[in-house]
């Protein structure tokens, strides 16, 4: 394929709700279910090891009304959780078997249980992910709570399975996430190689296909991208934190570069790429990725601190990107970044980093507030 049918697919997916996603794949796969996974991260190599398409819960922005959801919720809250709770009160996830929701946040260990009381037909799962990320216990802990996870799935849908189709899944899953490492990689060298957009509508794109599919498609991008011309260009060279959850209207994301920034780094949907190695293929694969979760995480605000602070994760993620500046993008009313963006910032102030936060909602539909926000922030850093 050539890279502008590739990311051109990767958009149009986006376009899709989850049924229609489930649905497109079935086209290939007849006899493939579906399961919804909620950020930020779930073992998808259960999922698909079950034959079933792990499909990203990311809300569903302008594609969805709200007409039920917001009588569940008070009015302070993400738009991820009212759009995806709305998904589950209306017949968009009747033909799924179920979705998993993991402990990040309040909001999602809420979202889980009204999602489990308004939709009694699907398999709804909450994961317990590890919390203390130095017990000498805690990698036995994620093990059981994969076996749990595991165990619950196959009991729902009278099949096993097994280690040996993990195993395949993970291998499956880390070349993806290799690949996608790559790219990222390749942007920080040469920033204008891709646009930001677009490797967030590719990332995404792939919670939305069978990995299997997805797999050849990315292997094209990396070559196109990686043996591209690139025409640089001025700009301010940024890390994006903050929209590890919810993501920003891809539309946004376009106004960031086209308002005088270069993205060099990003955590938009880190979940599906949280770990900075391969997971171990060829041992007990319940251990292997309870593993990579304590031990190979990237920093996230929904998931404890291990070796260092999260906000020295941050700037080591400017260092290694050659980022001068930070764009703070939480989703509004999202807690754990909020939370963490004091931190951040406190911590950005002293190593006298720029920084501006721009928030956004899922039915924001004009940027040009924050086009002006920005272009301020990068014309004040380039002309200064
Ligand atoms: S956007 Fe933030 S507050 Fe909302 S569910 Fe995600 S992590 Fe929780």
């Amino acid at each position: 394929m050539t890279r502008e049918d590739i990311i051109q697919e990767c958009r149009d997916l986006l376009e899709l709700l989850p049924s229609a996603a489930l649905a497109k794949a079935r086209d290939k796969h007849p006899d493939i279910g579906g399961f919804g996974v909620f950020p930020v991260y779930a073992p998808v190599e259960i999922i698909h090891a079950a034959r079933l398409m792990p499909v990203g819960l990311f809300g569903a922005g302008e594609q969805i009304e709200l007409s039920h959801a917001e009588s569940r919720f008070q009015s302070f809250i993400c738009s991820i959780a009212k759009s995806t709770l709305e998904l589950f009160l209306g017949d968009e996830m009747k033909d799924f078997e179920g979705a998993v929701f993991s402990s990040i946040c309040d909001v999602a260990r809420n979202l889980s249980s009204l999602v489990q009381r308004n939709a009694p037909d699907l398999y709804i799962e909450y994961l317990h992910l590890p919390q203390n990320m130095y017990s000498a216990e805690s990698g036995n802990y994620g093990r059981a709570e994969f076996e749990r996870f595991r165990t619950n799935l196959s009991n729902h849908l009278g099949r096993p399975i097994t280690d040996d189709a993990i195993r395949e899944s993970l291998t499956l899953y880390n070349e993806i996430r290799g690949l996608t490492r790559r790219l990222y990689t390749h942007r920080m060298a040469h920033p204008t190689s891709i646009e930001a957009a677009d490797l967030y509508a590719v990332v995404r794109a792939g919670t939305r296909m069978m990995p299997e599919d997805y797999l050849p498609m990315l292997r094209d991008l990396c070559e196109h991208v990686q043996a591209s011309d690139v025409k640089p260009r001025d700009g301010v060279r940024v890390v994006v934190e903050g929209a590890f959850c919810e993501g920003p209207p891809i539309g946004l994301v376009d106004v960031i570069e086209a308002s005088g920034c270069l993205v060099q780094d990003d955590d938009m949907a880190i979940g599906w790429r949280l770990f900075d190695d391969d997971v171990e293929c060829n041992g007990d694969p319940l251990a292997a990725l309870s593993q990579a979760y304590l031990g190979s995480s990237v920093y996230t605000s929904v998931r404890h601190d291990c070796d260092k602070p999260r906000t020295e994760g941050l700037l080591e993620r400017m260092k290694n990107s050659g980022a001068e500046a930070v764009l703070f993008a939480p989703a509004k009313f999202c807690e754990p970044a909020l939370l963490d963006y004091v931190l951040f910032r406190q911590k950005l102030e002293e190593a006298d980093v720029p920084h501006l936060k721009i928030e956004f909602e899922e039915k924001m539909w004009t940027f040009e507030a924050t086009r002006t926000e920005i272009e301020t922030f990068a014309e004040s850093m380039l002309f200064d």
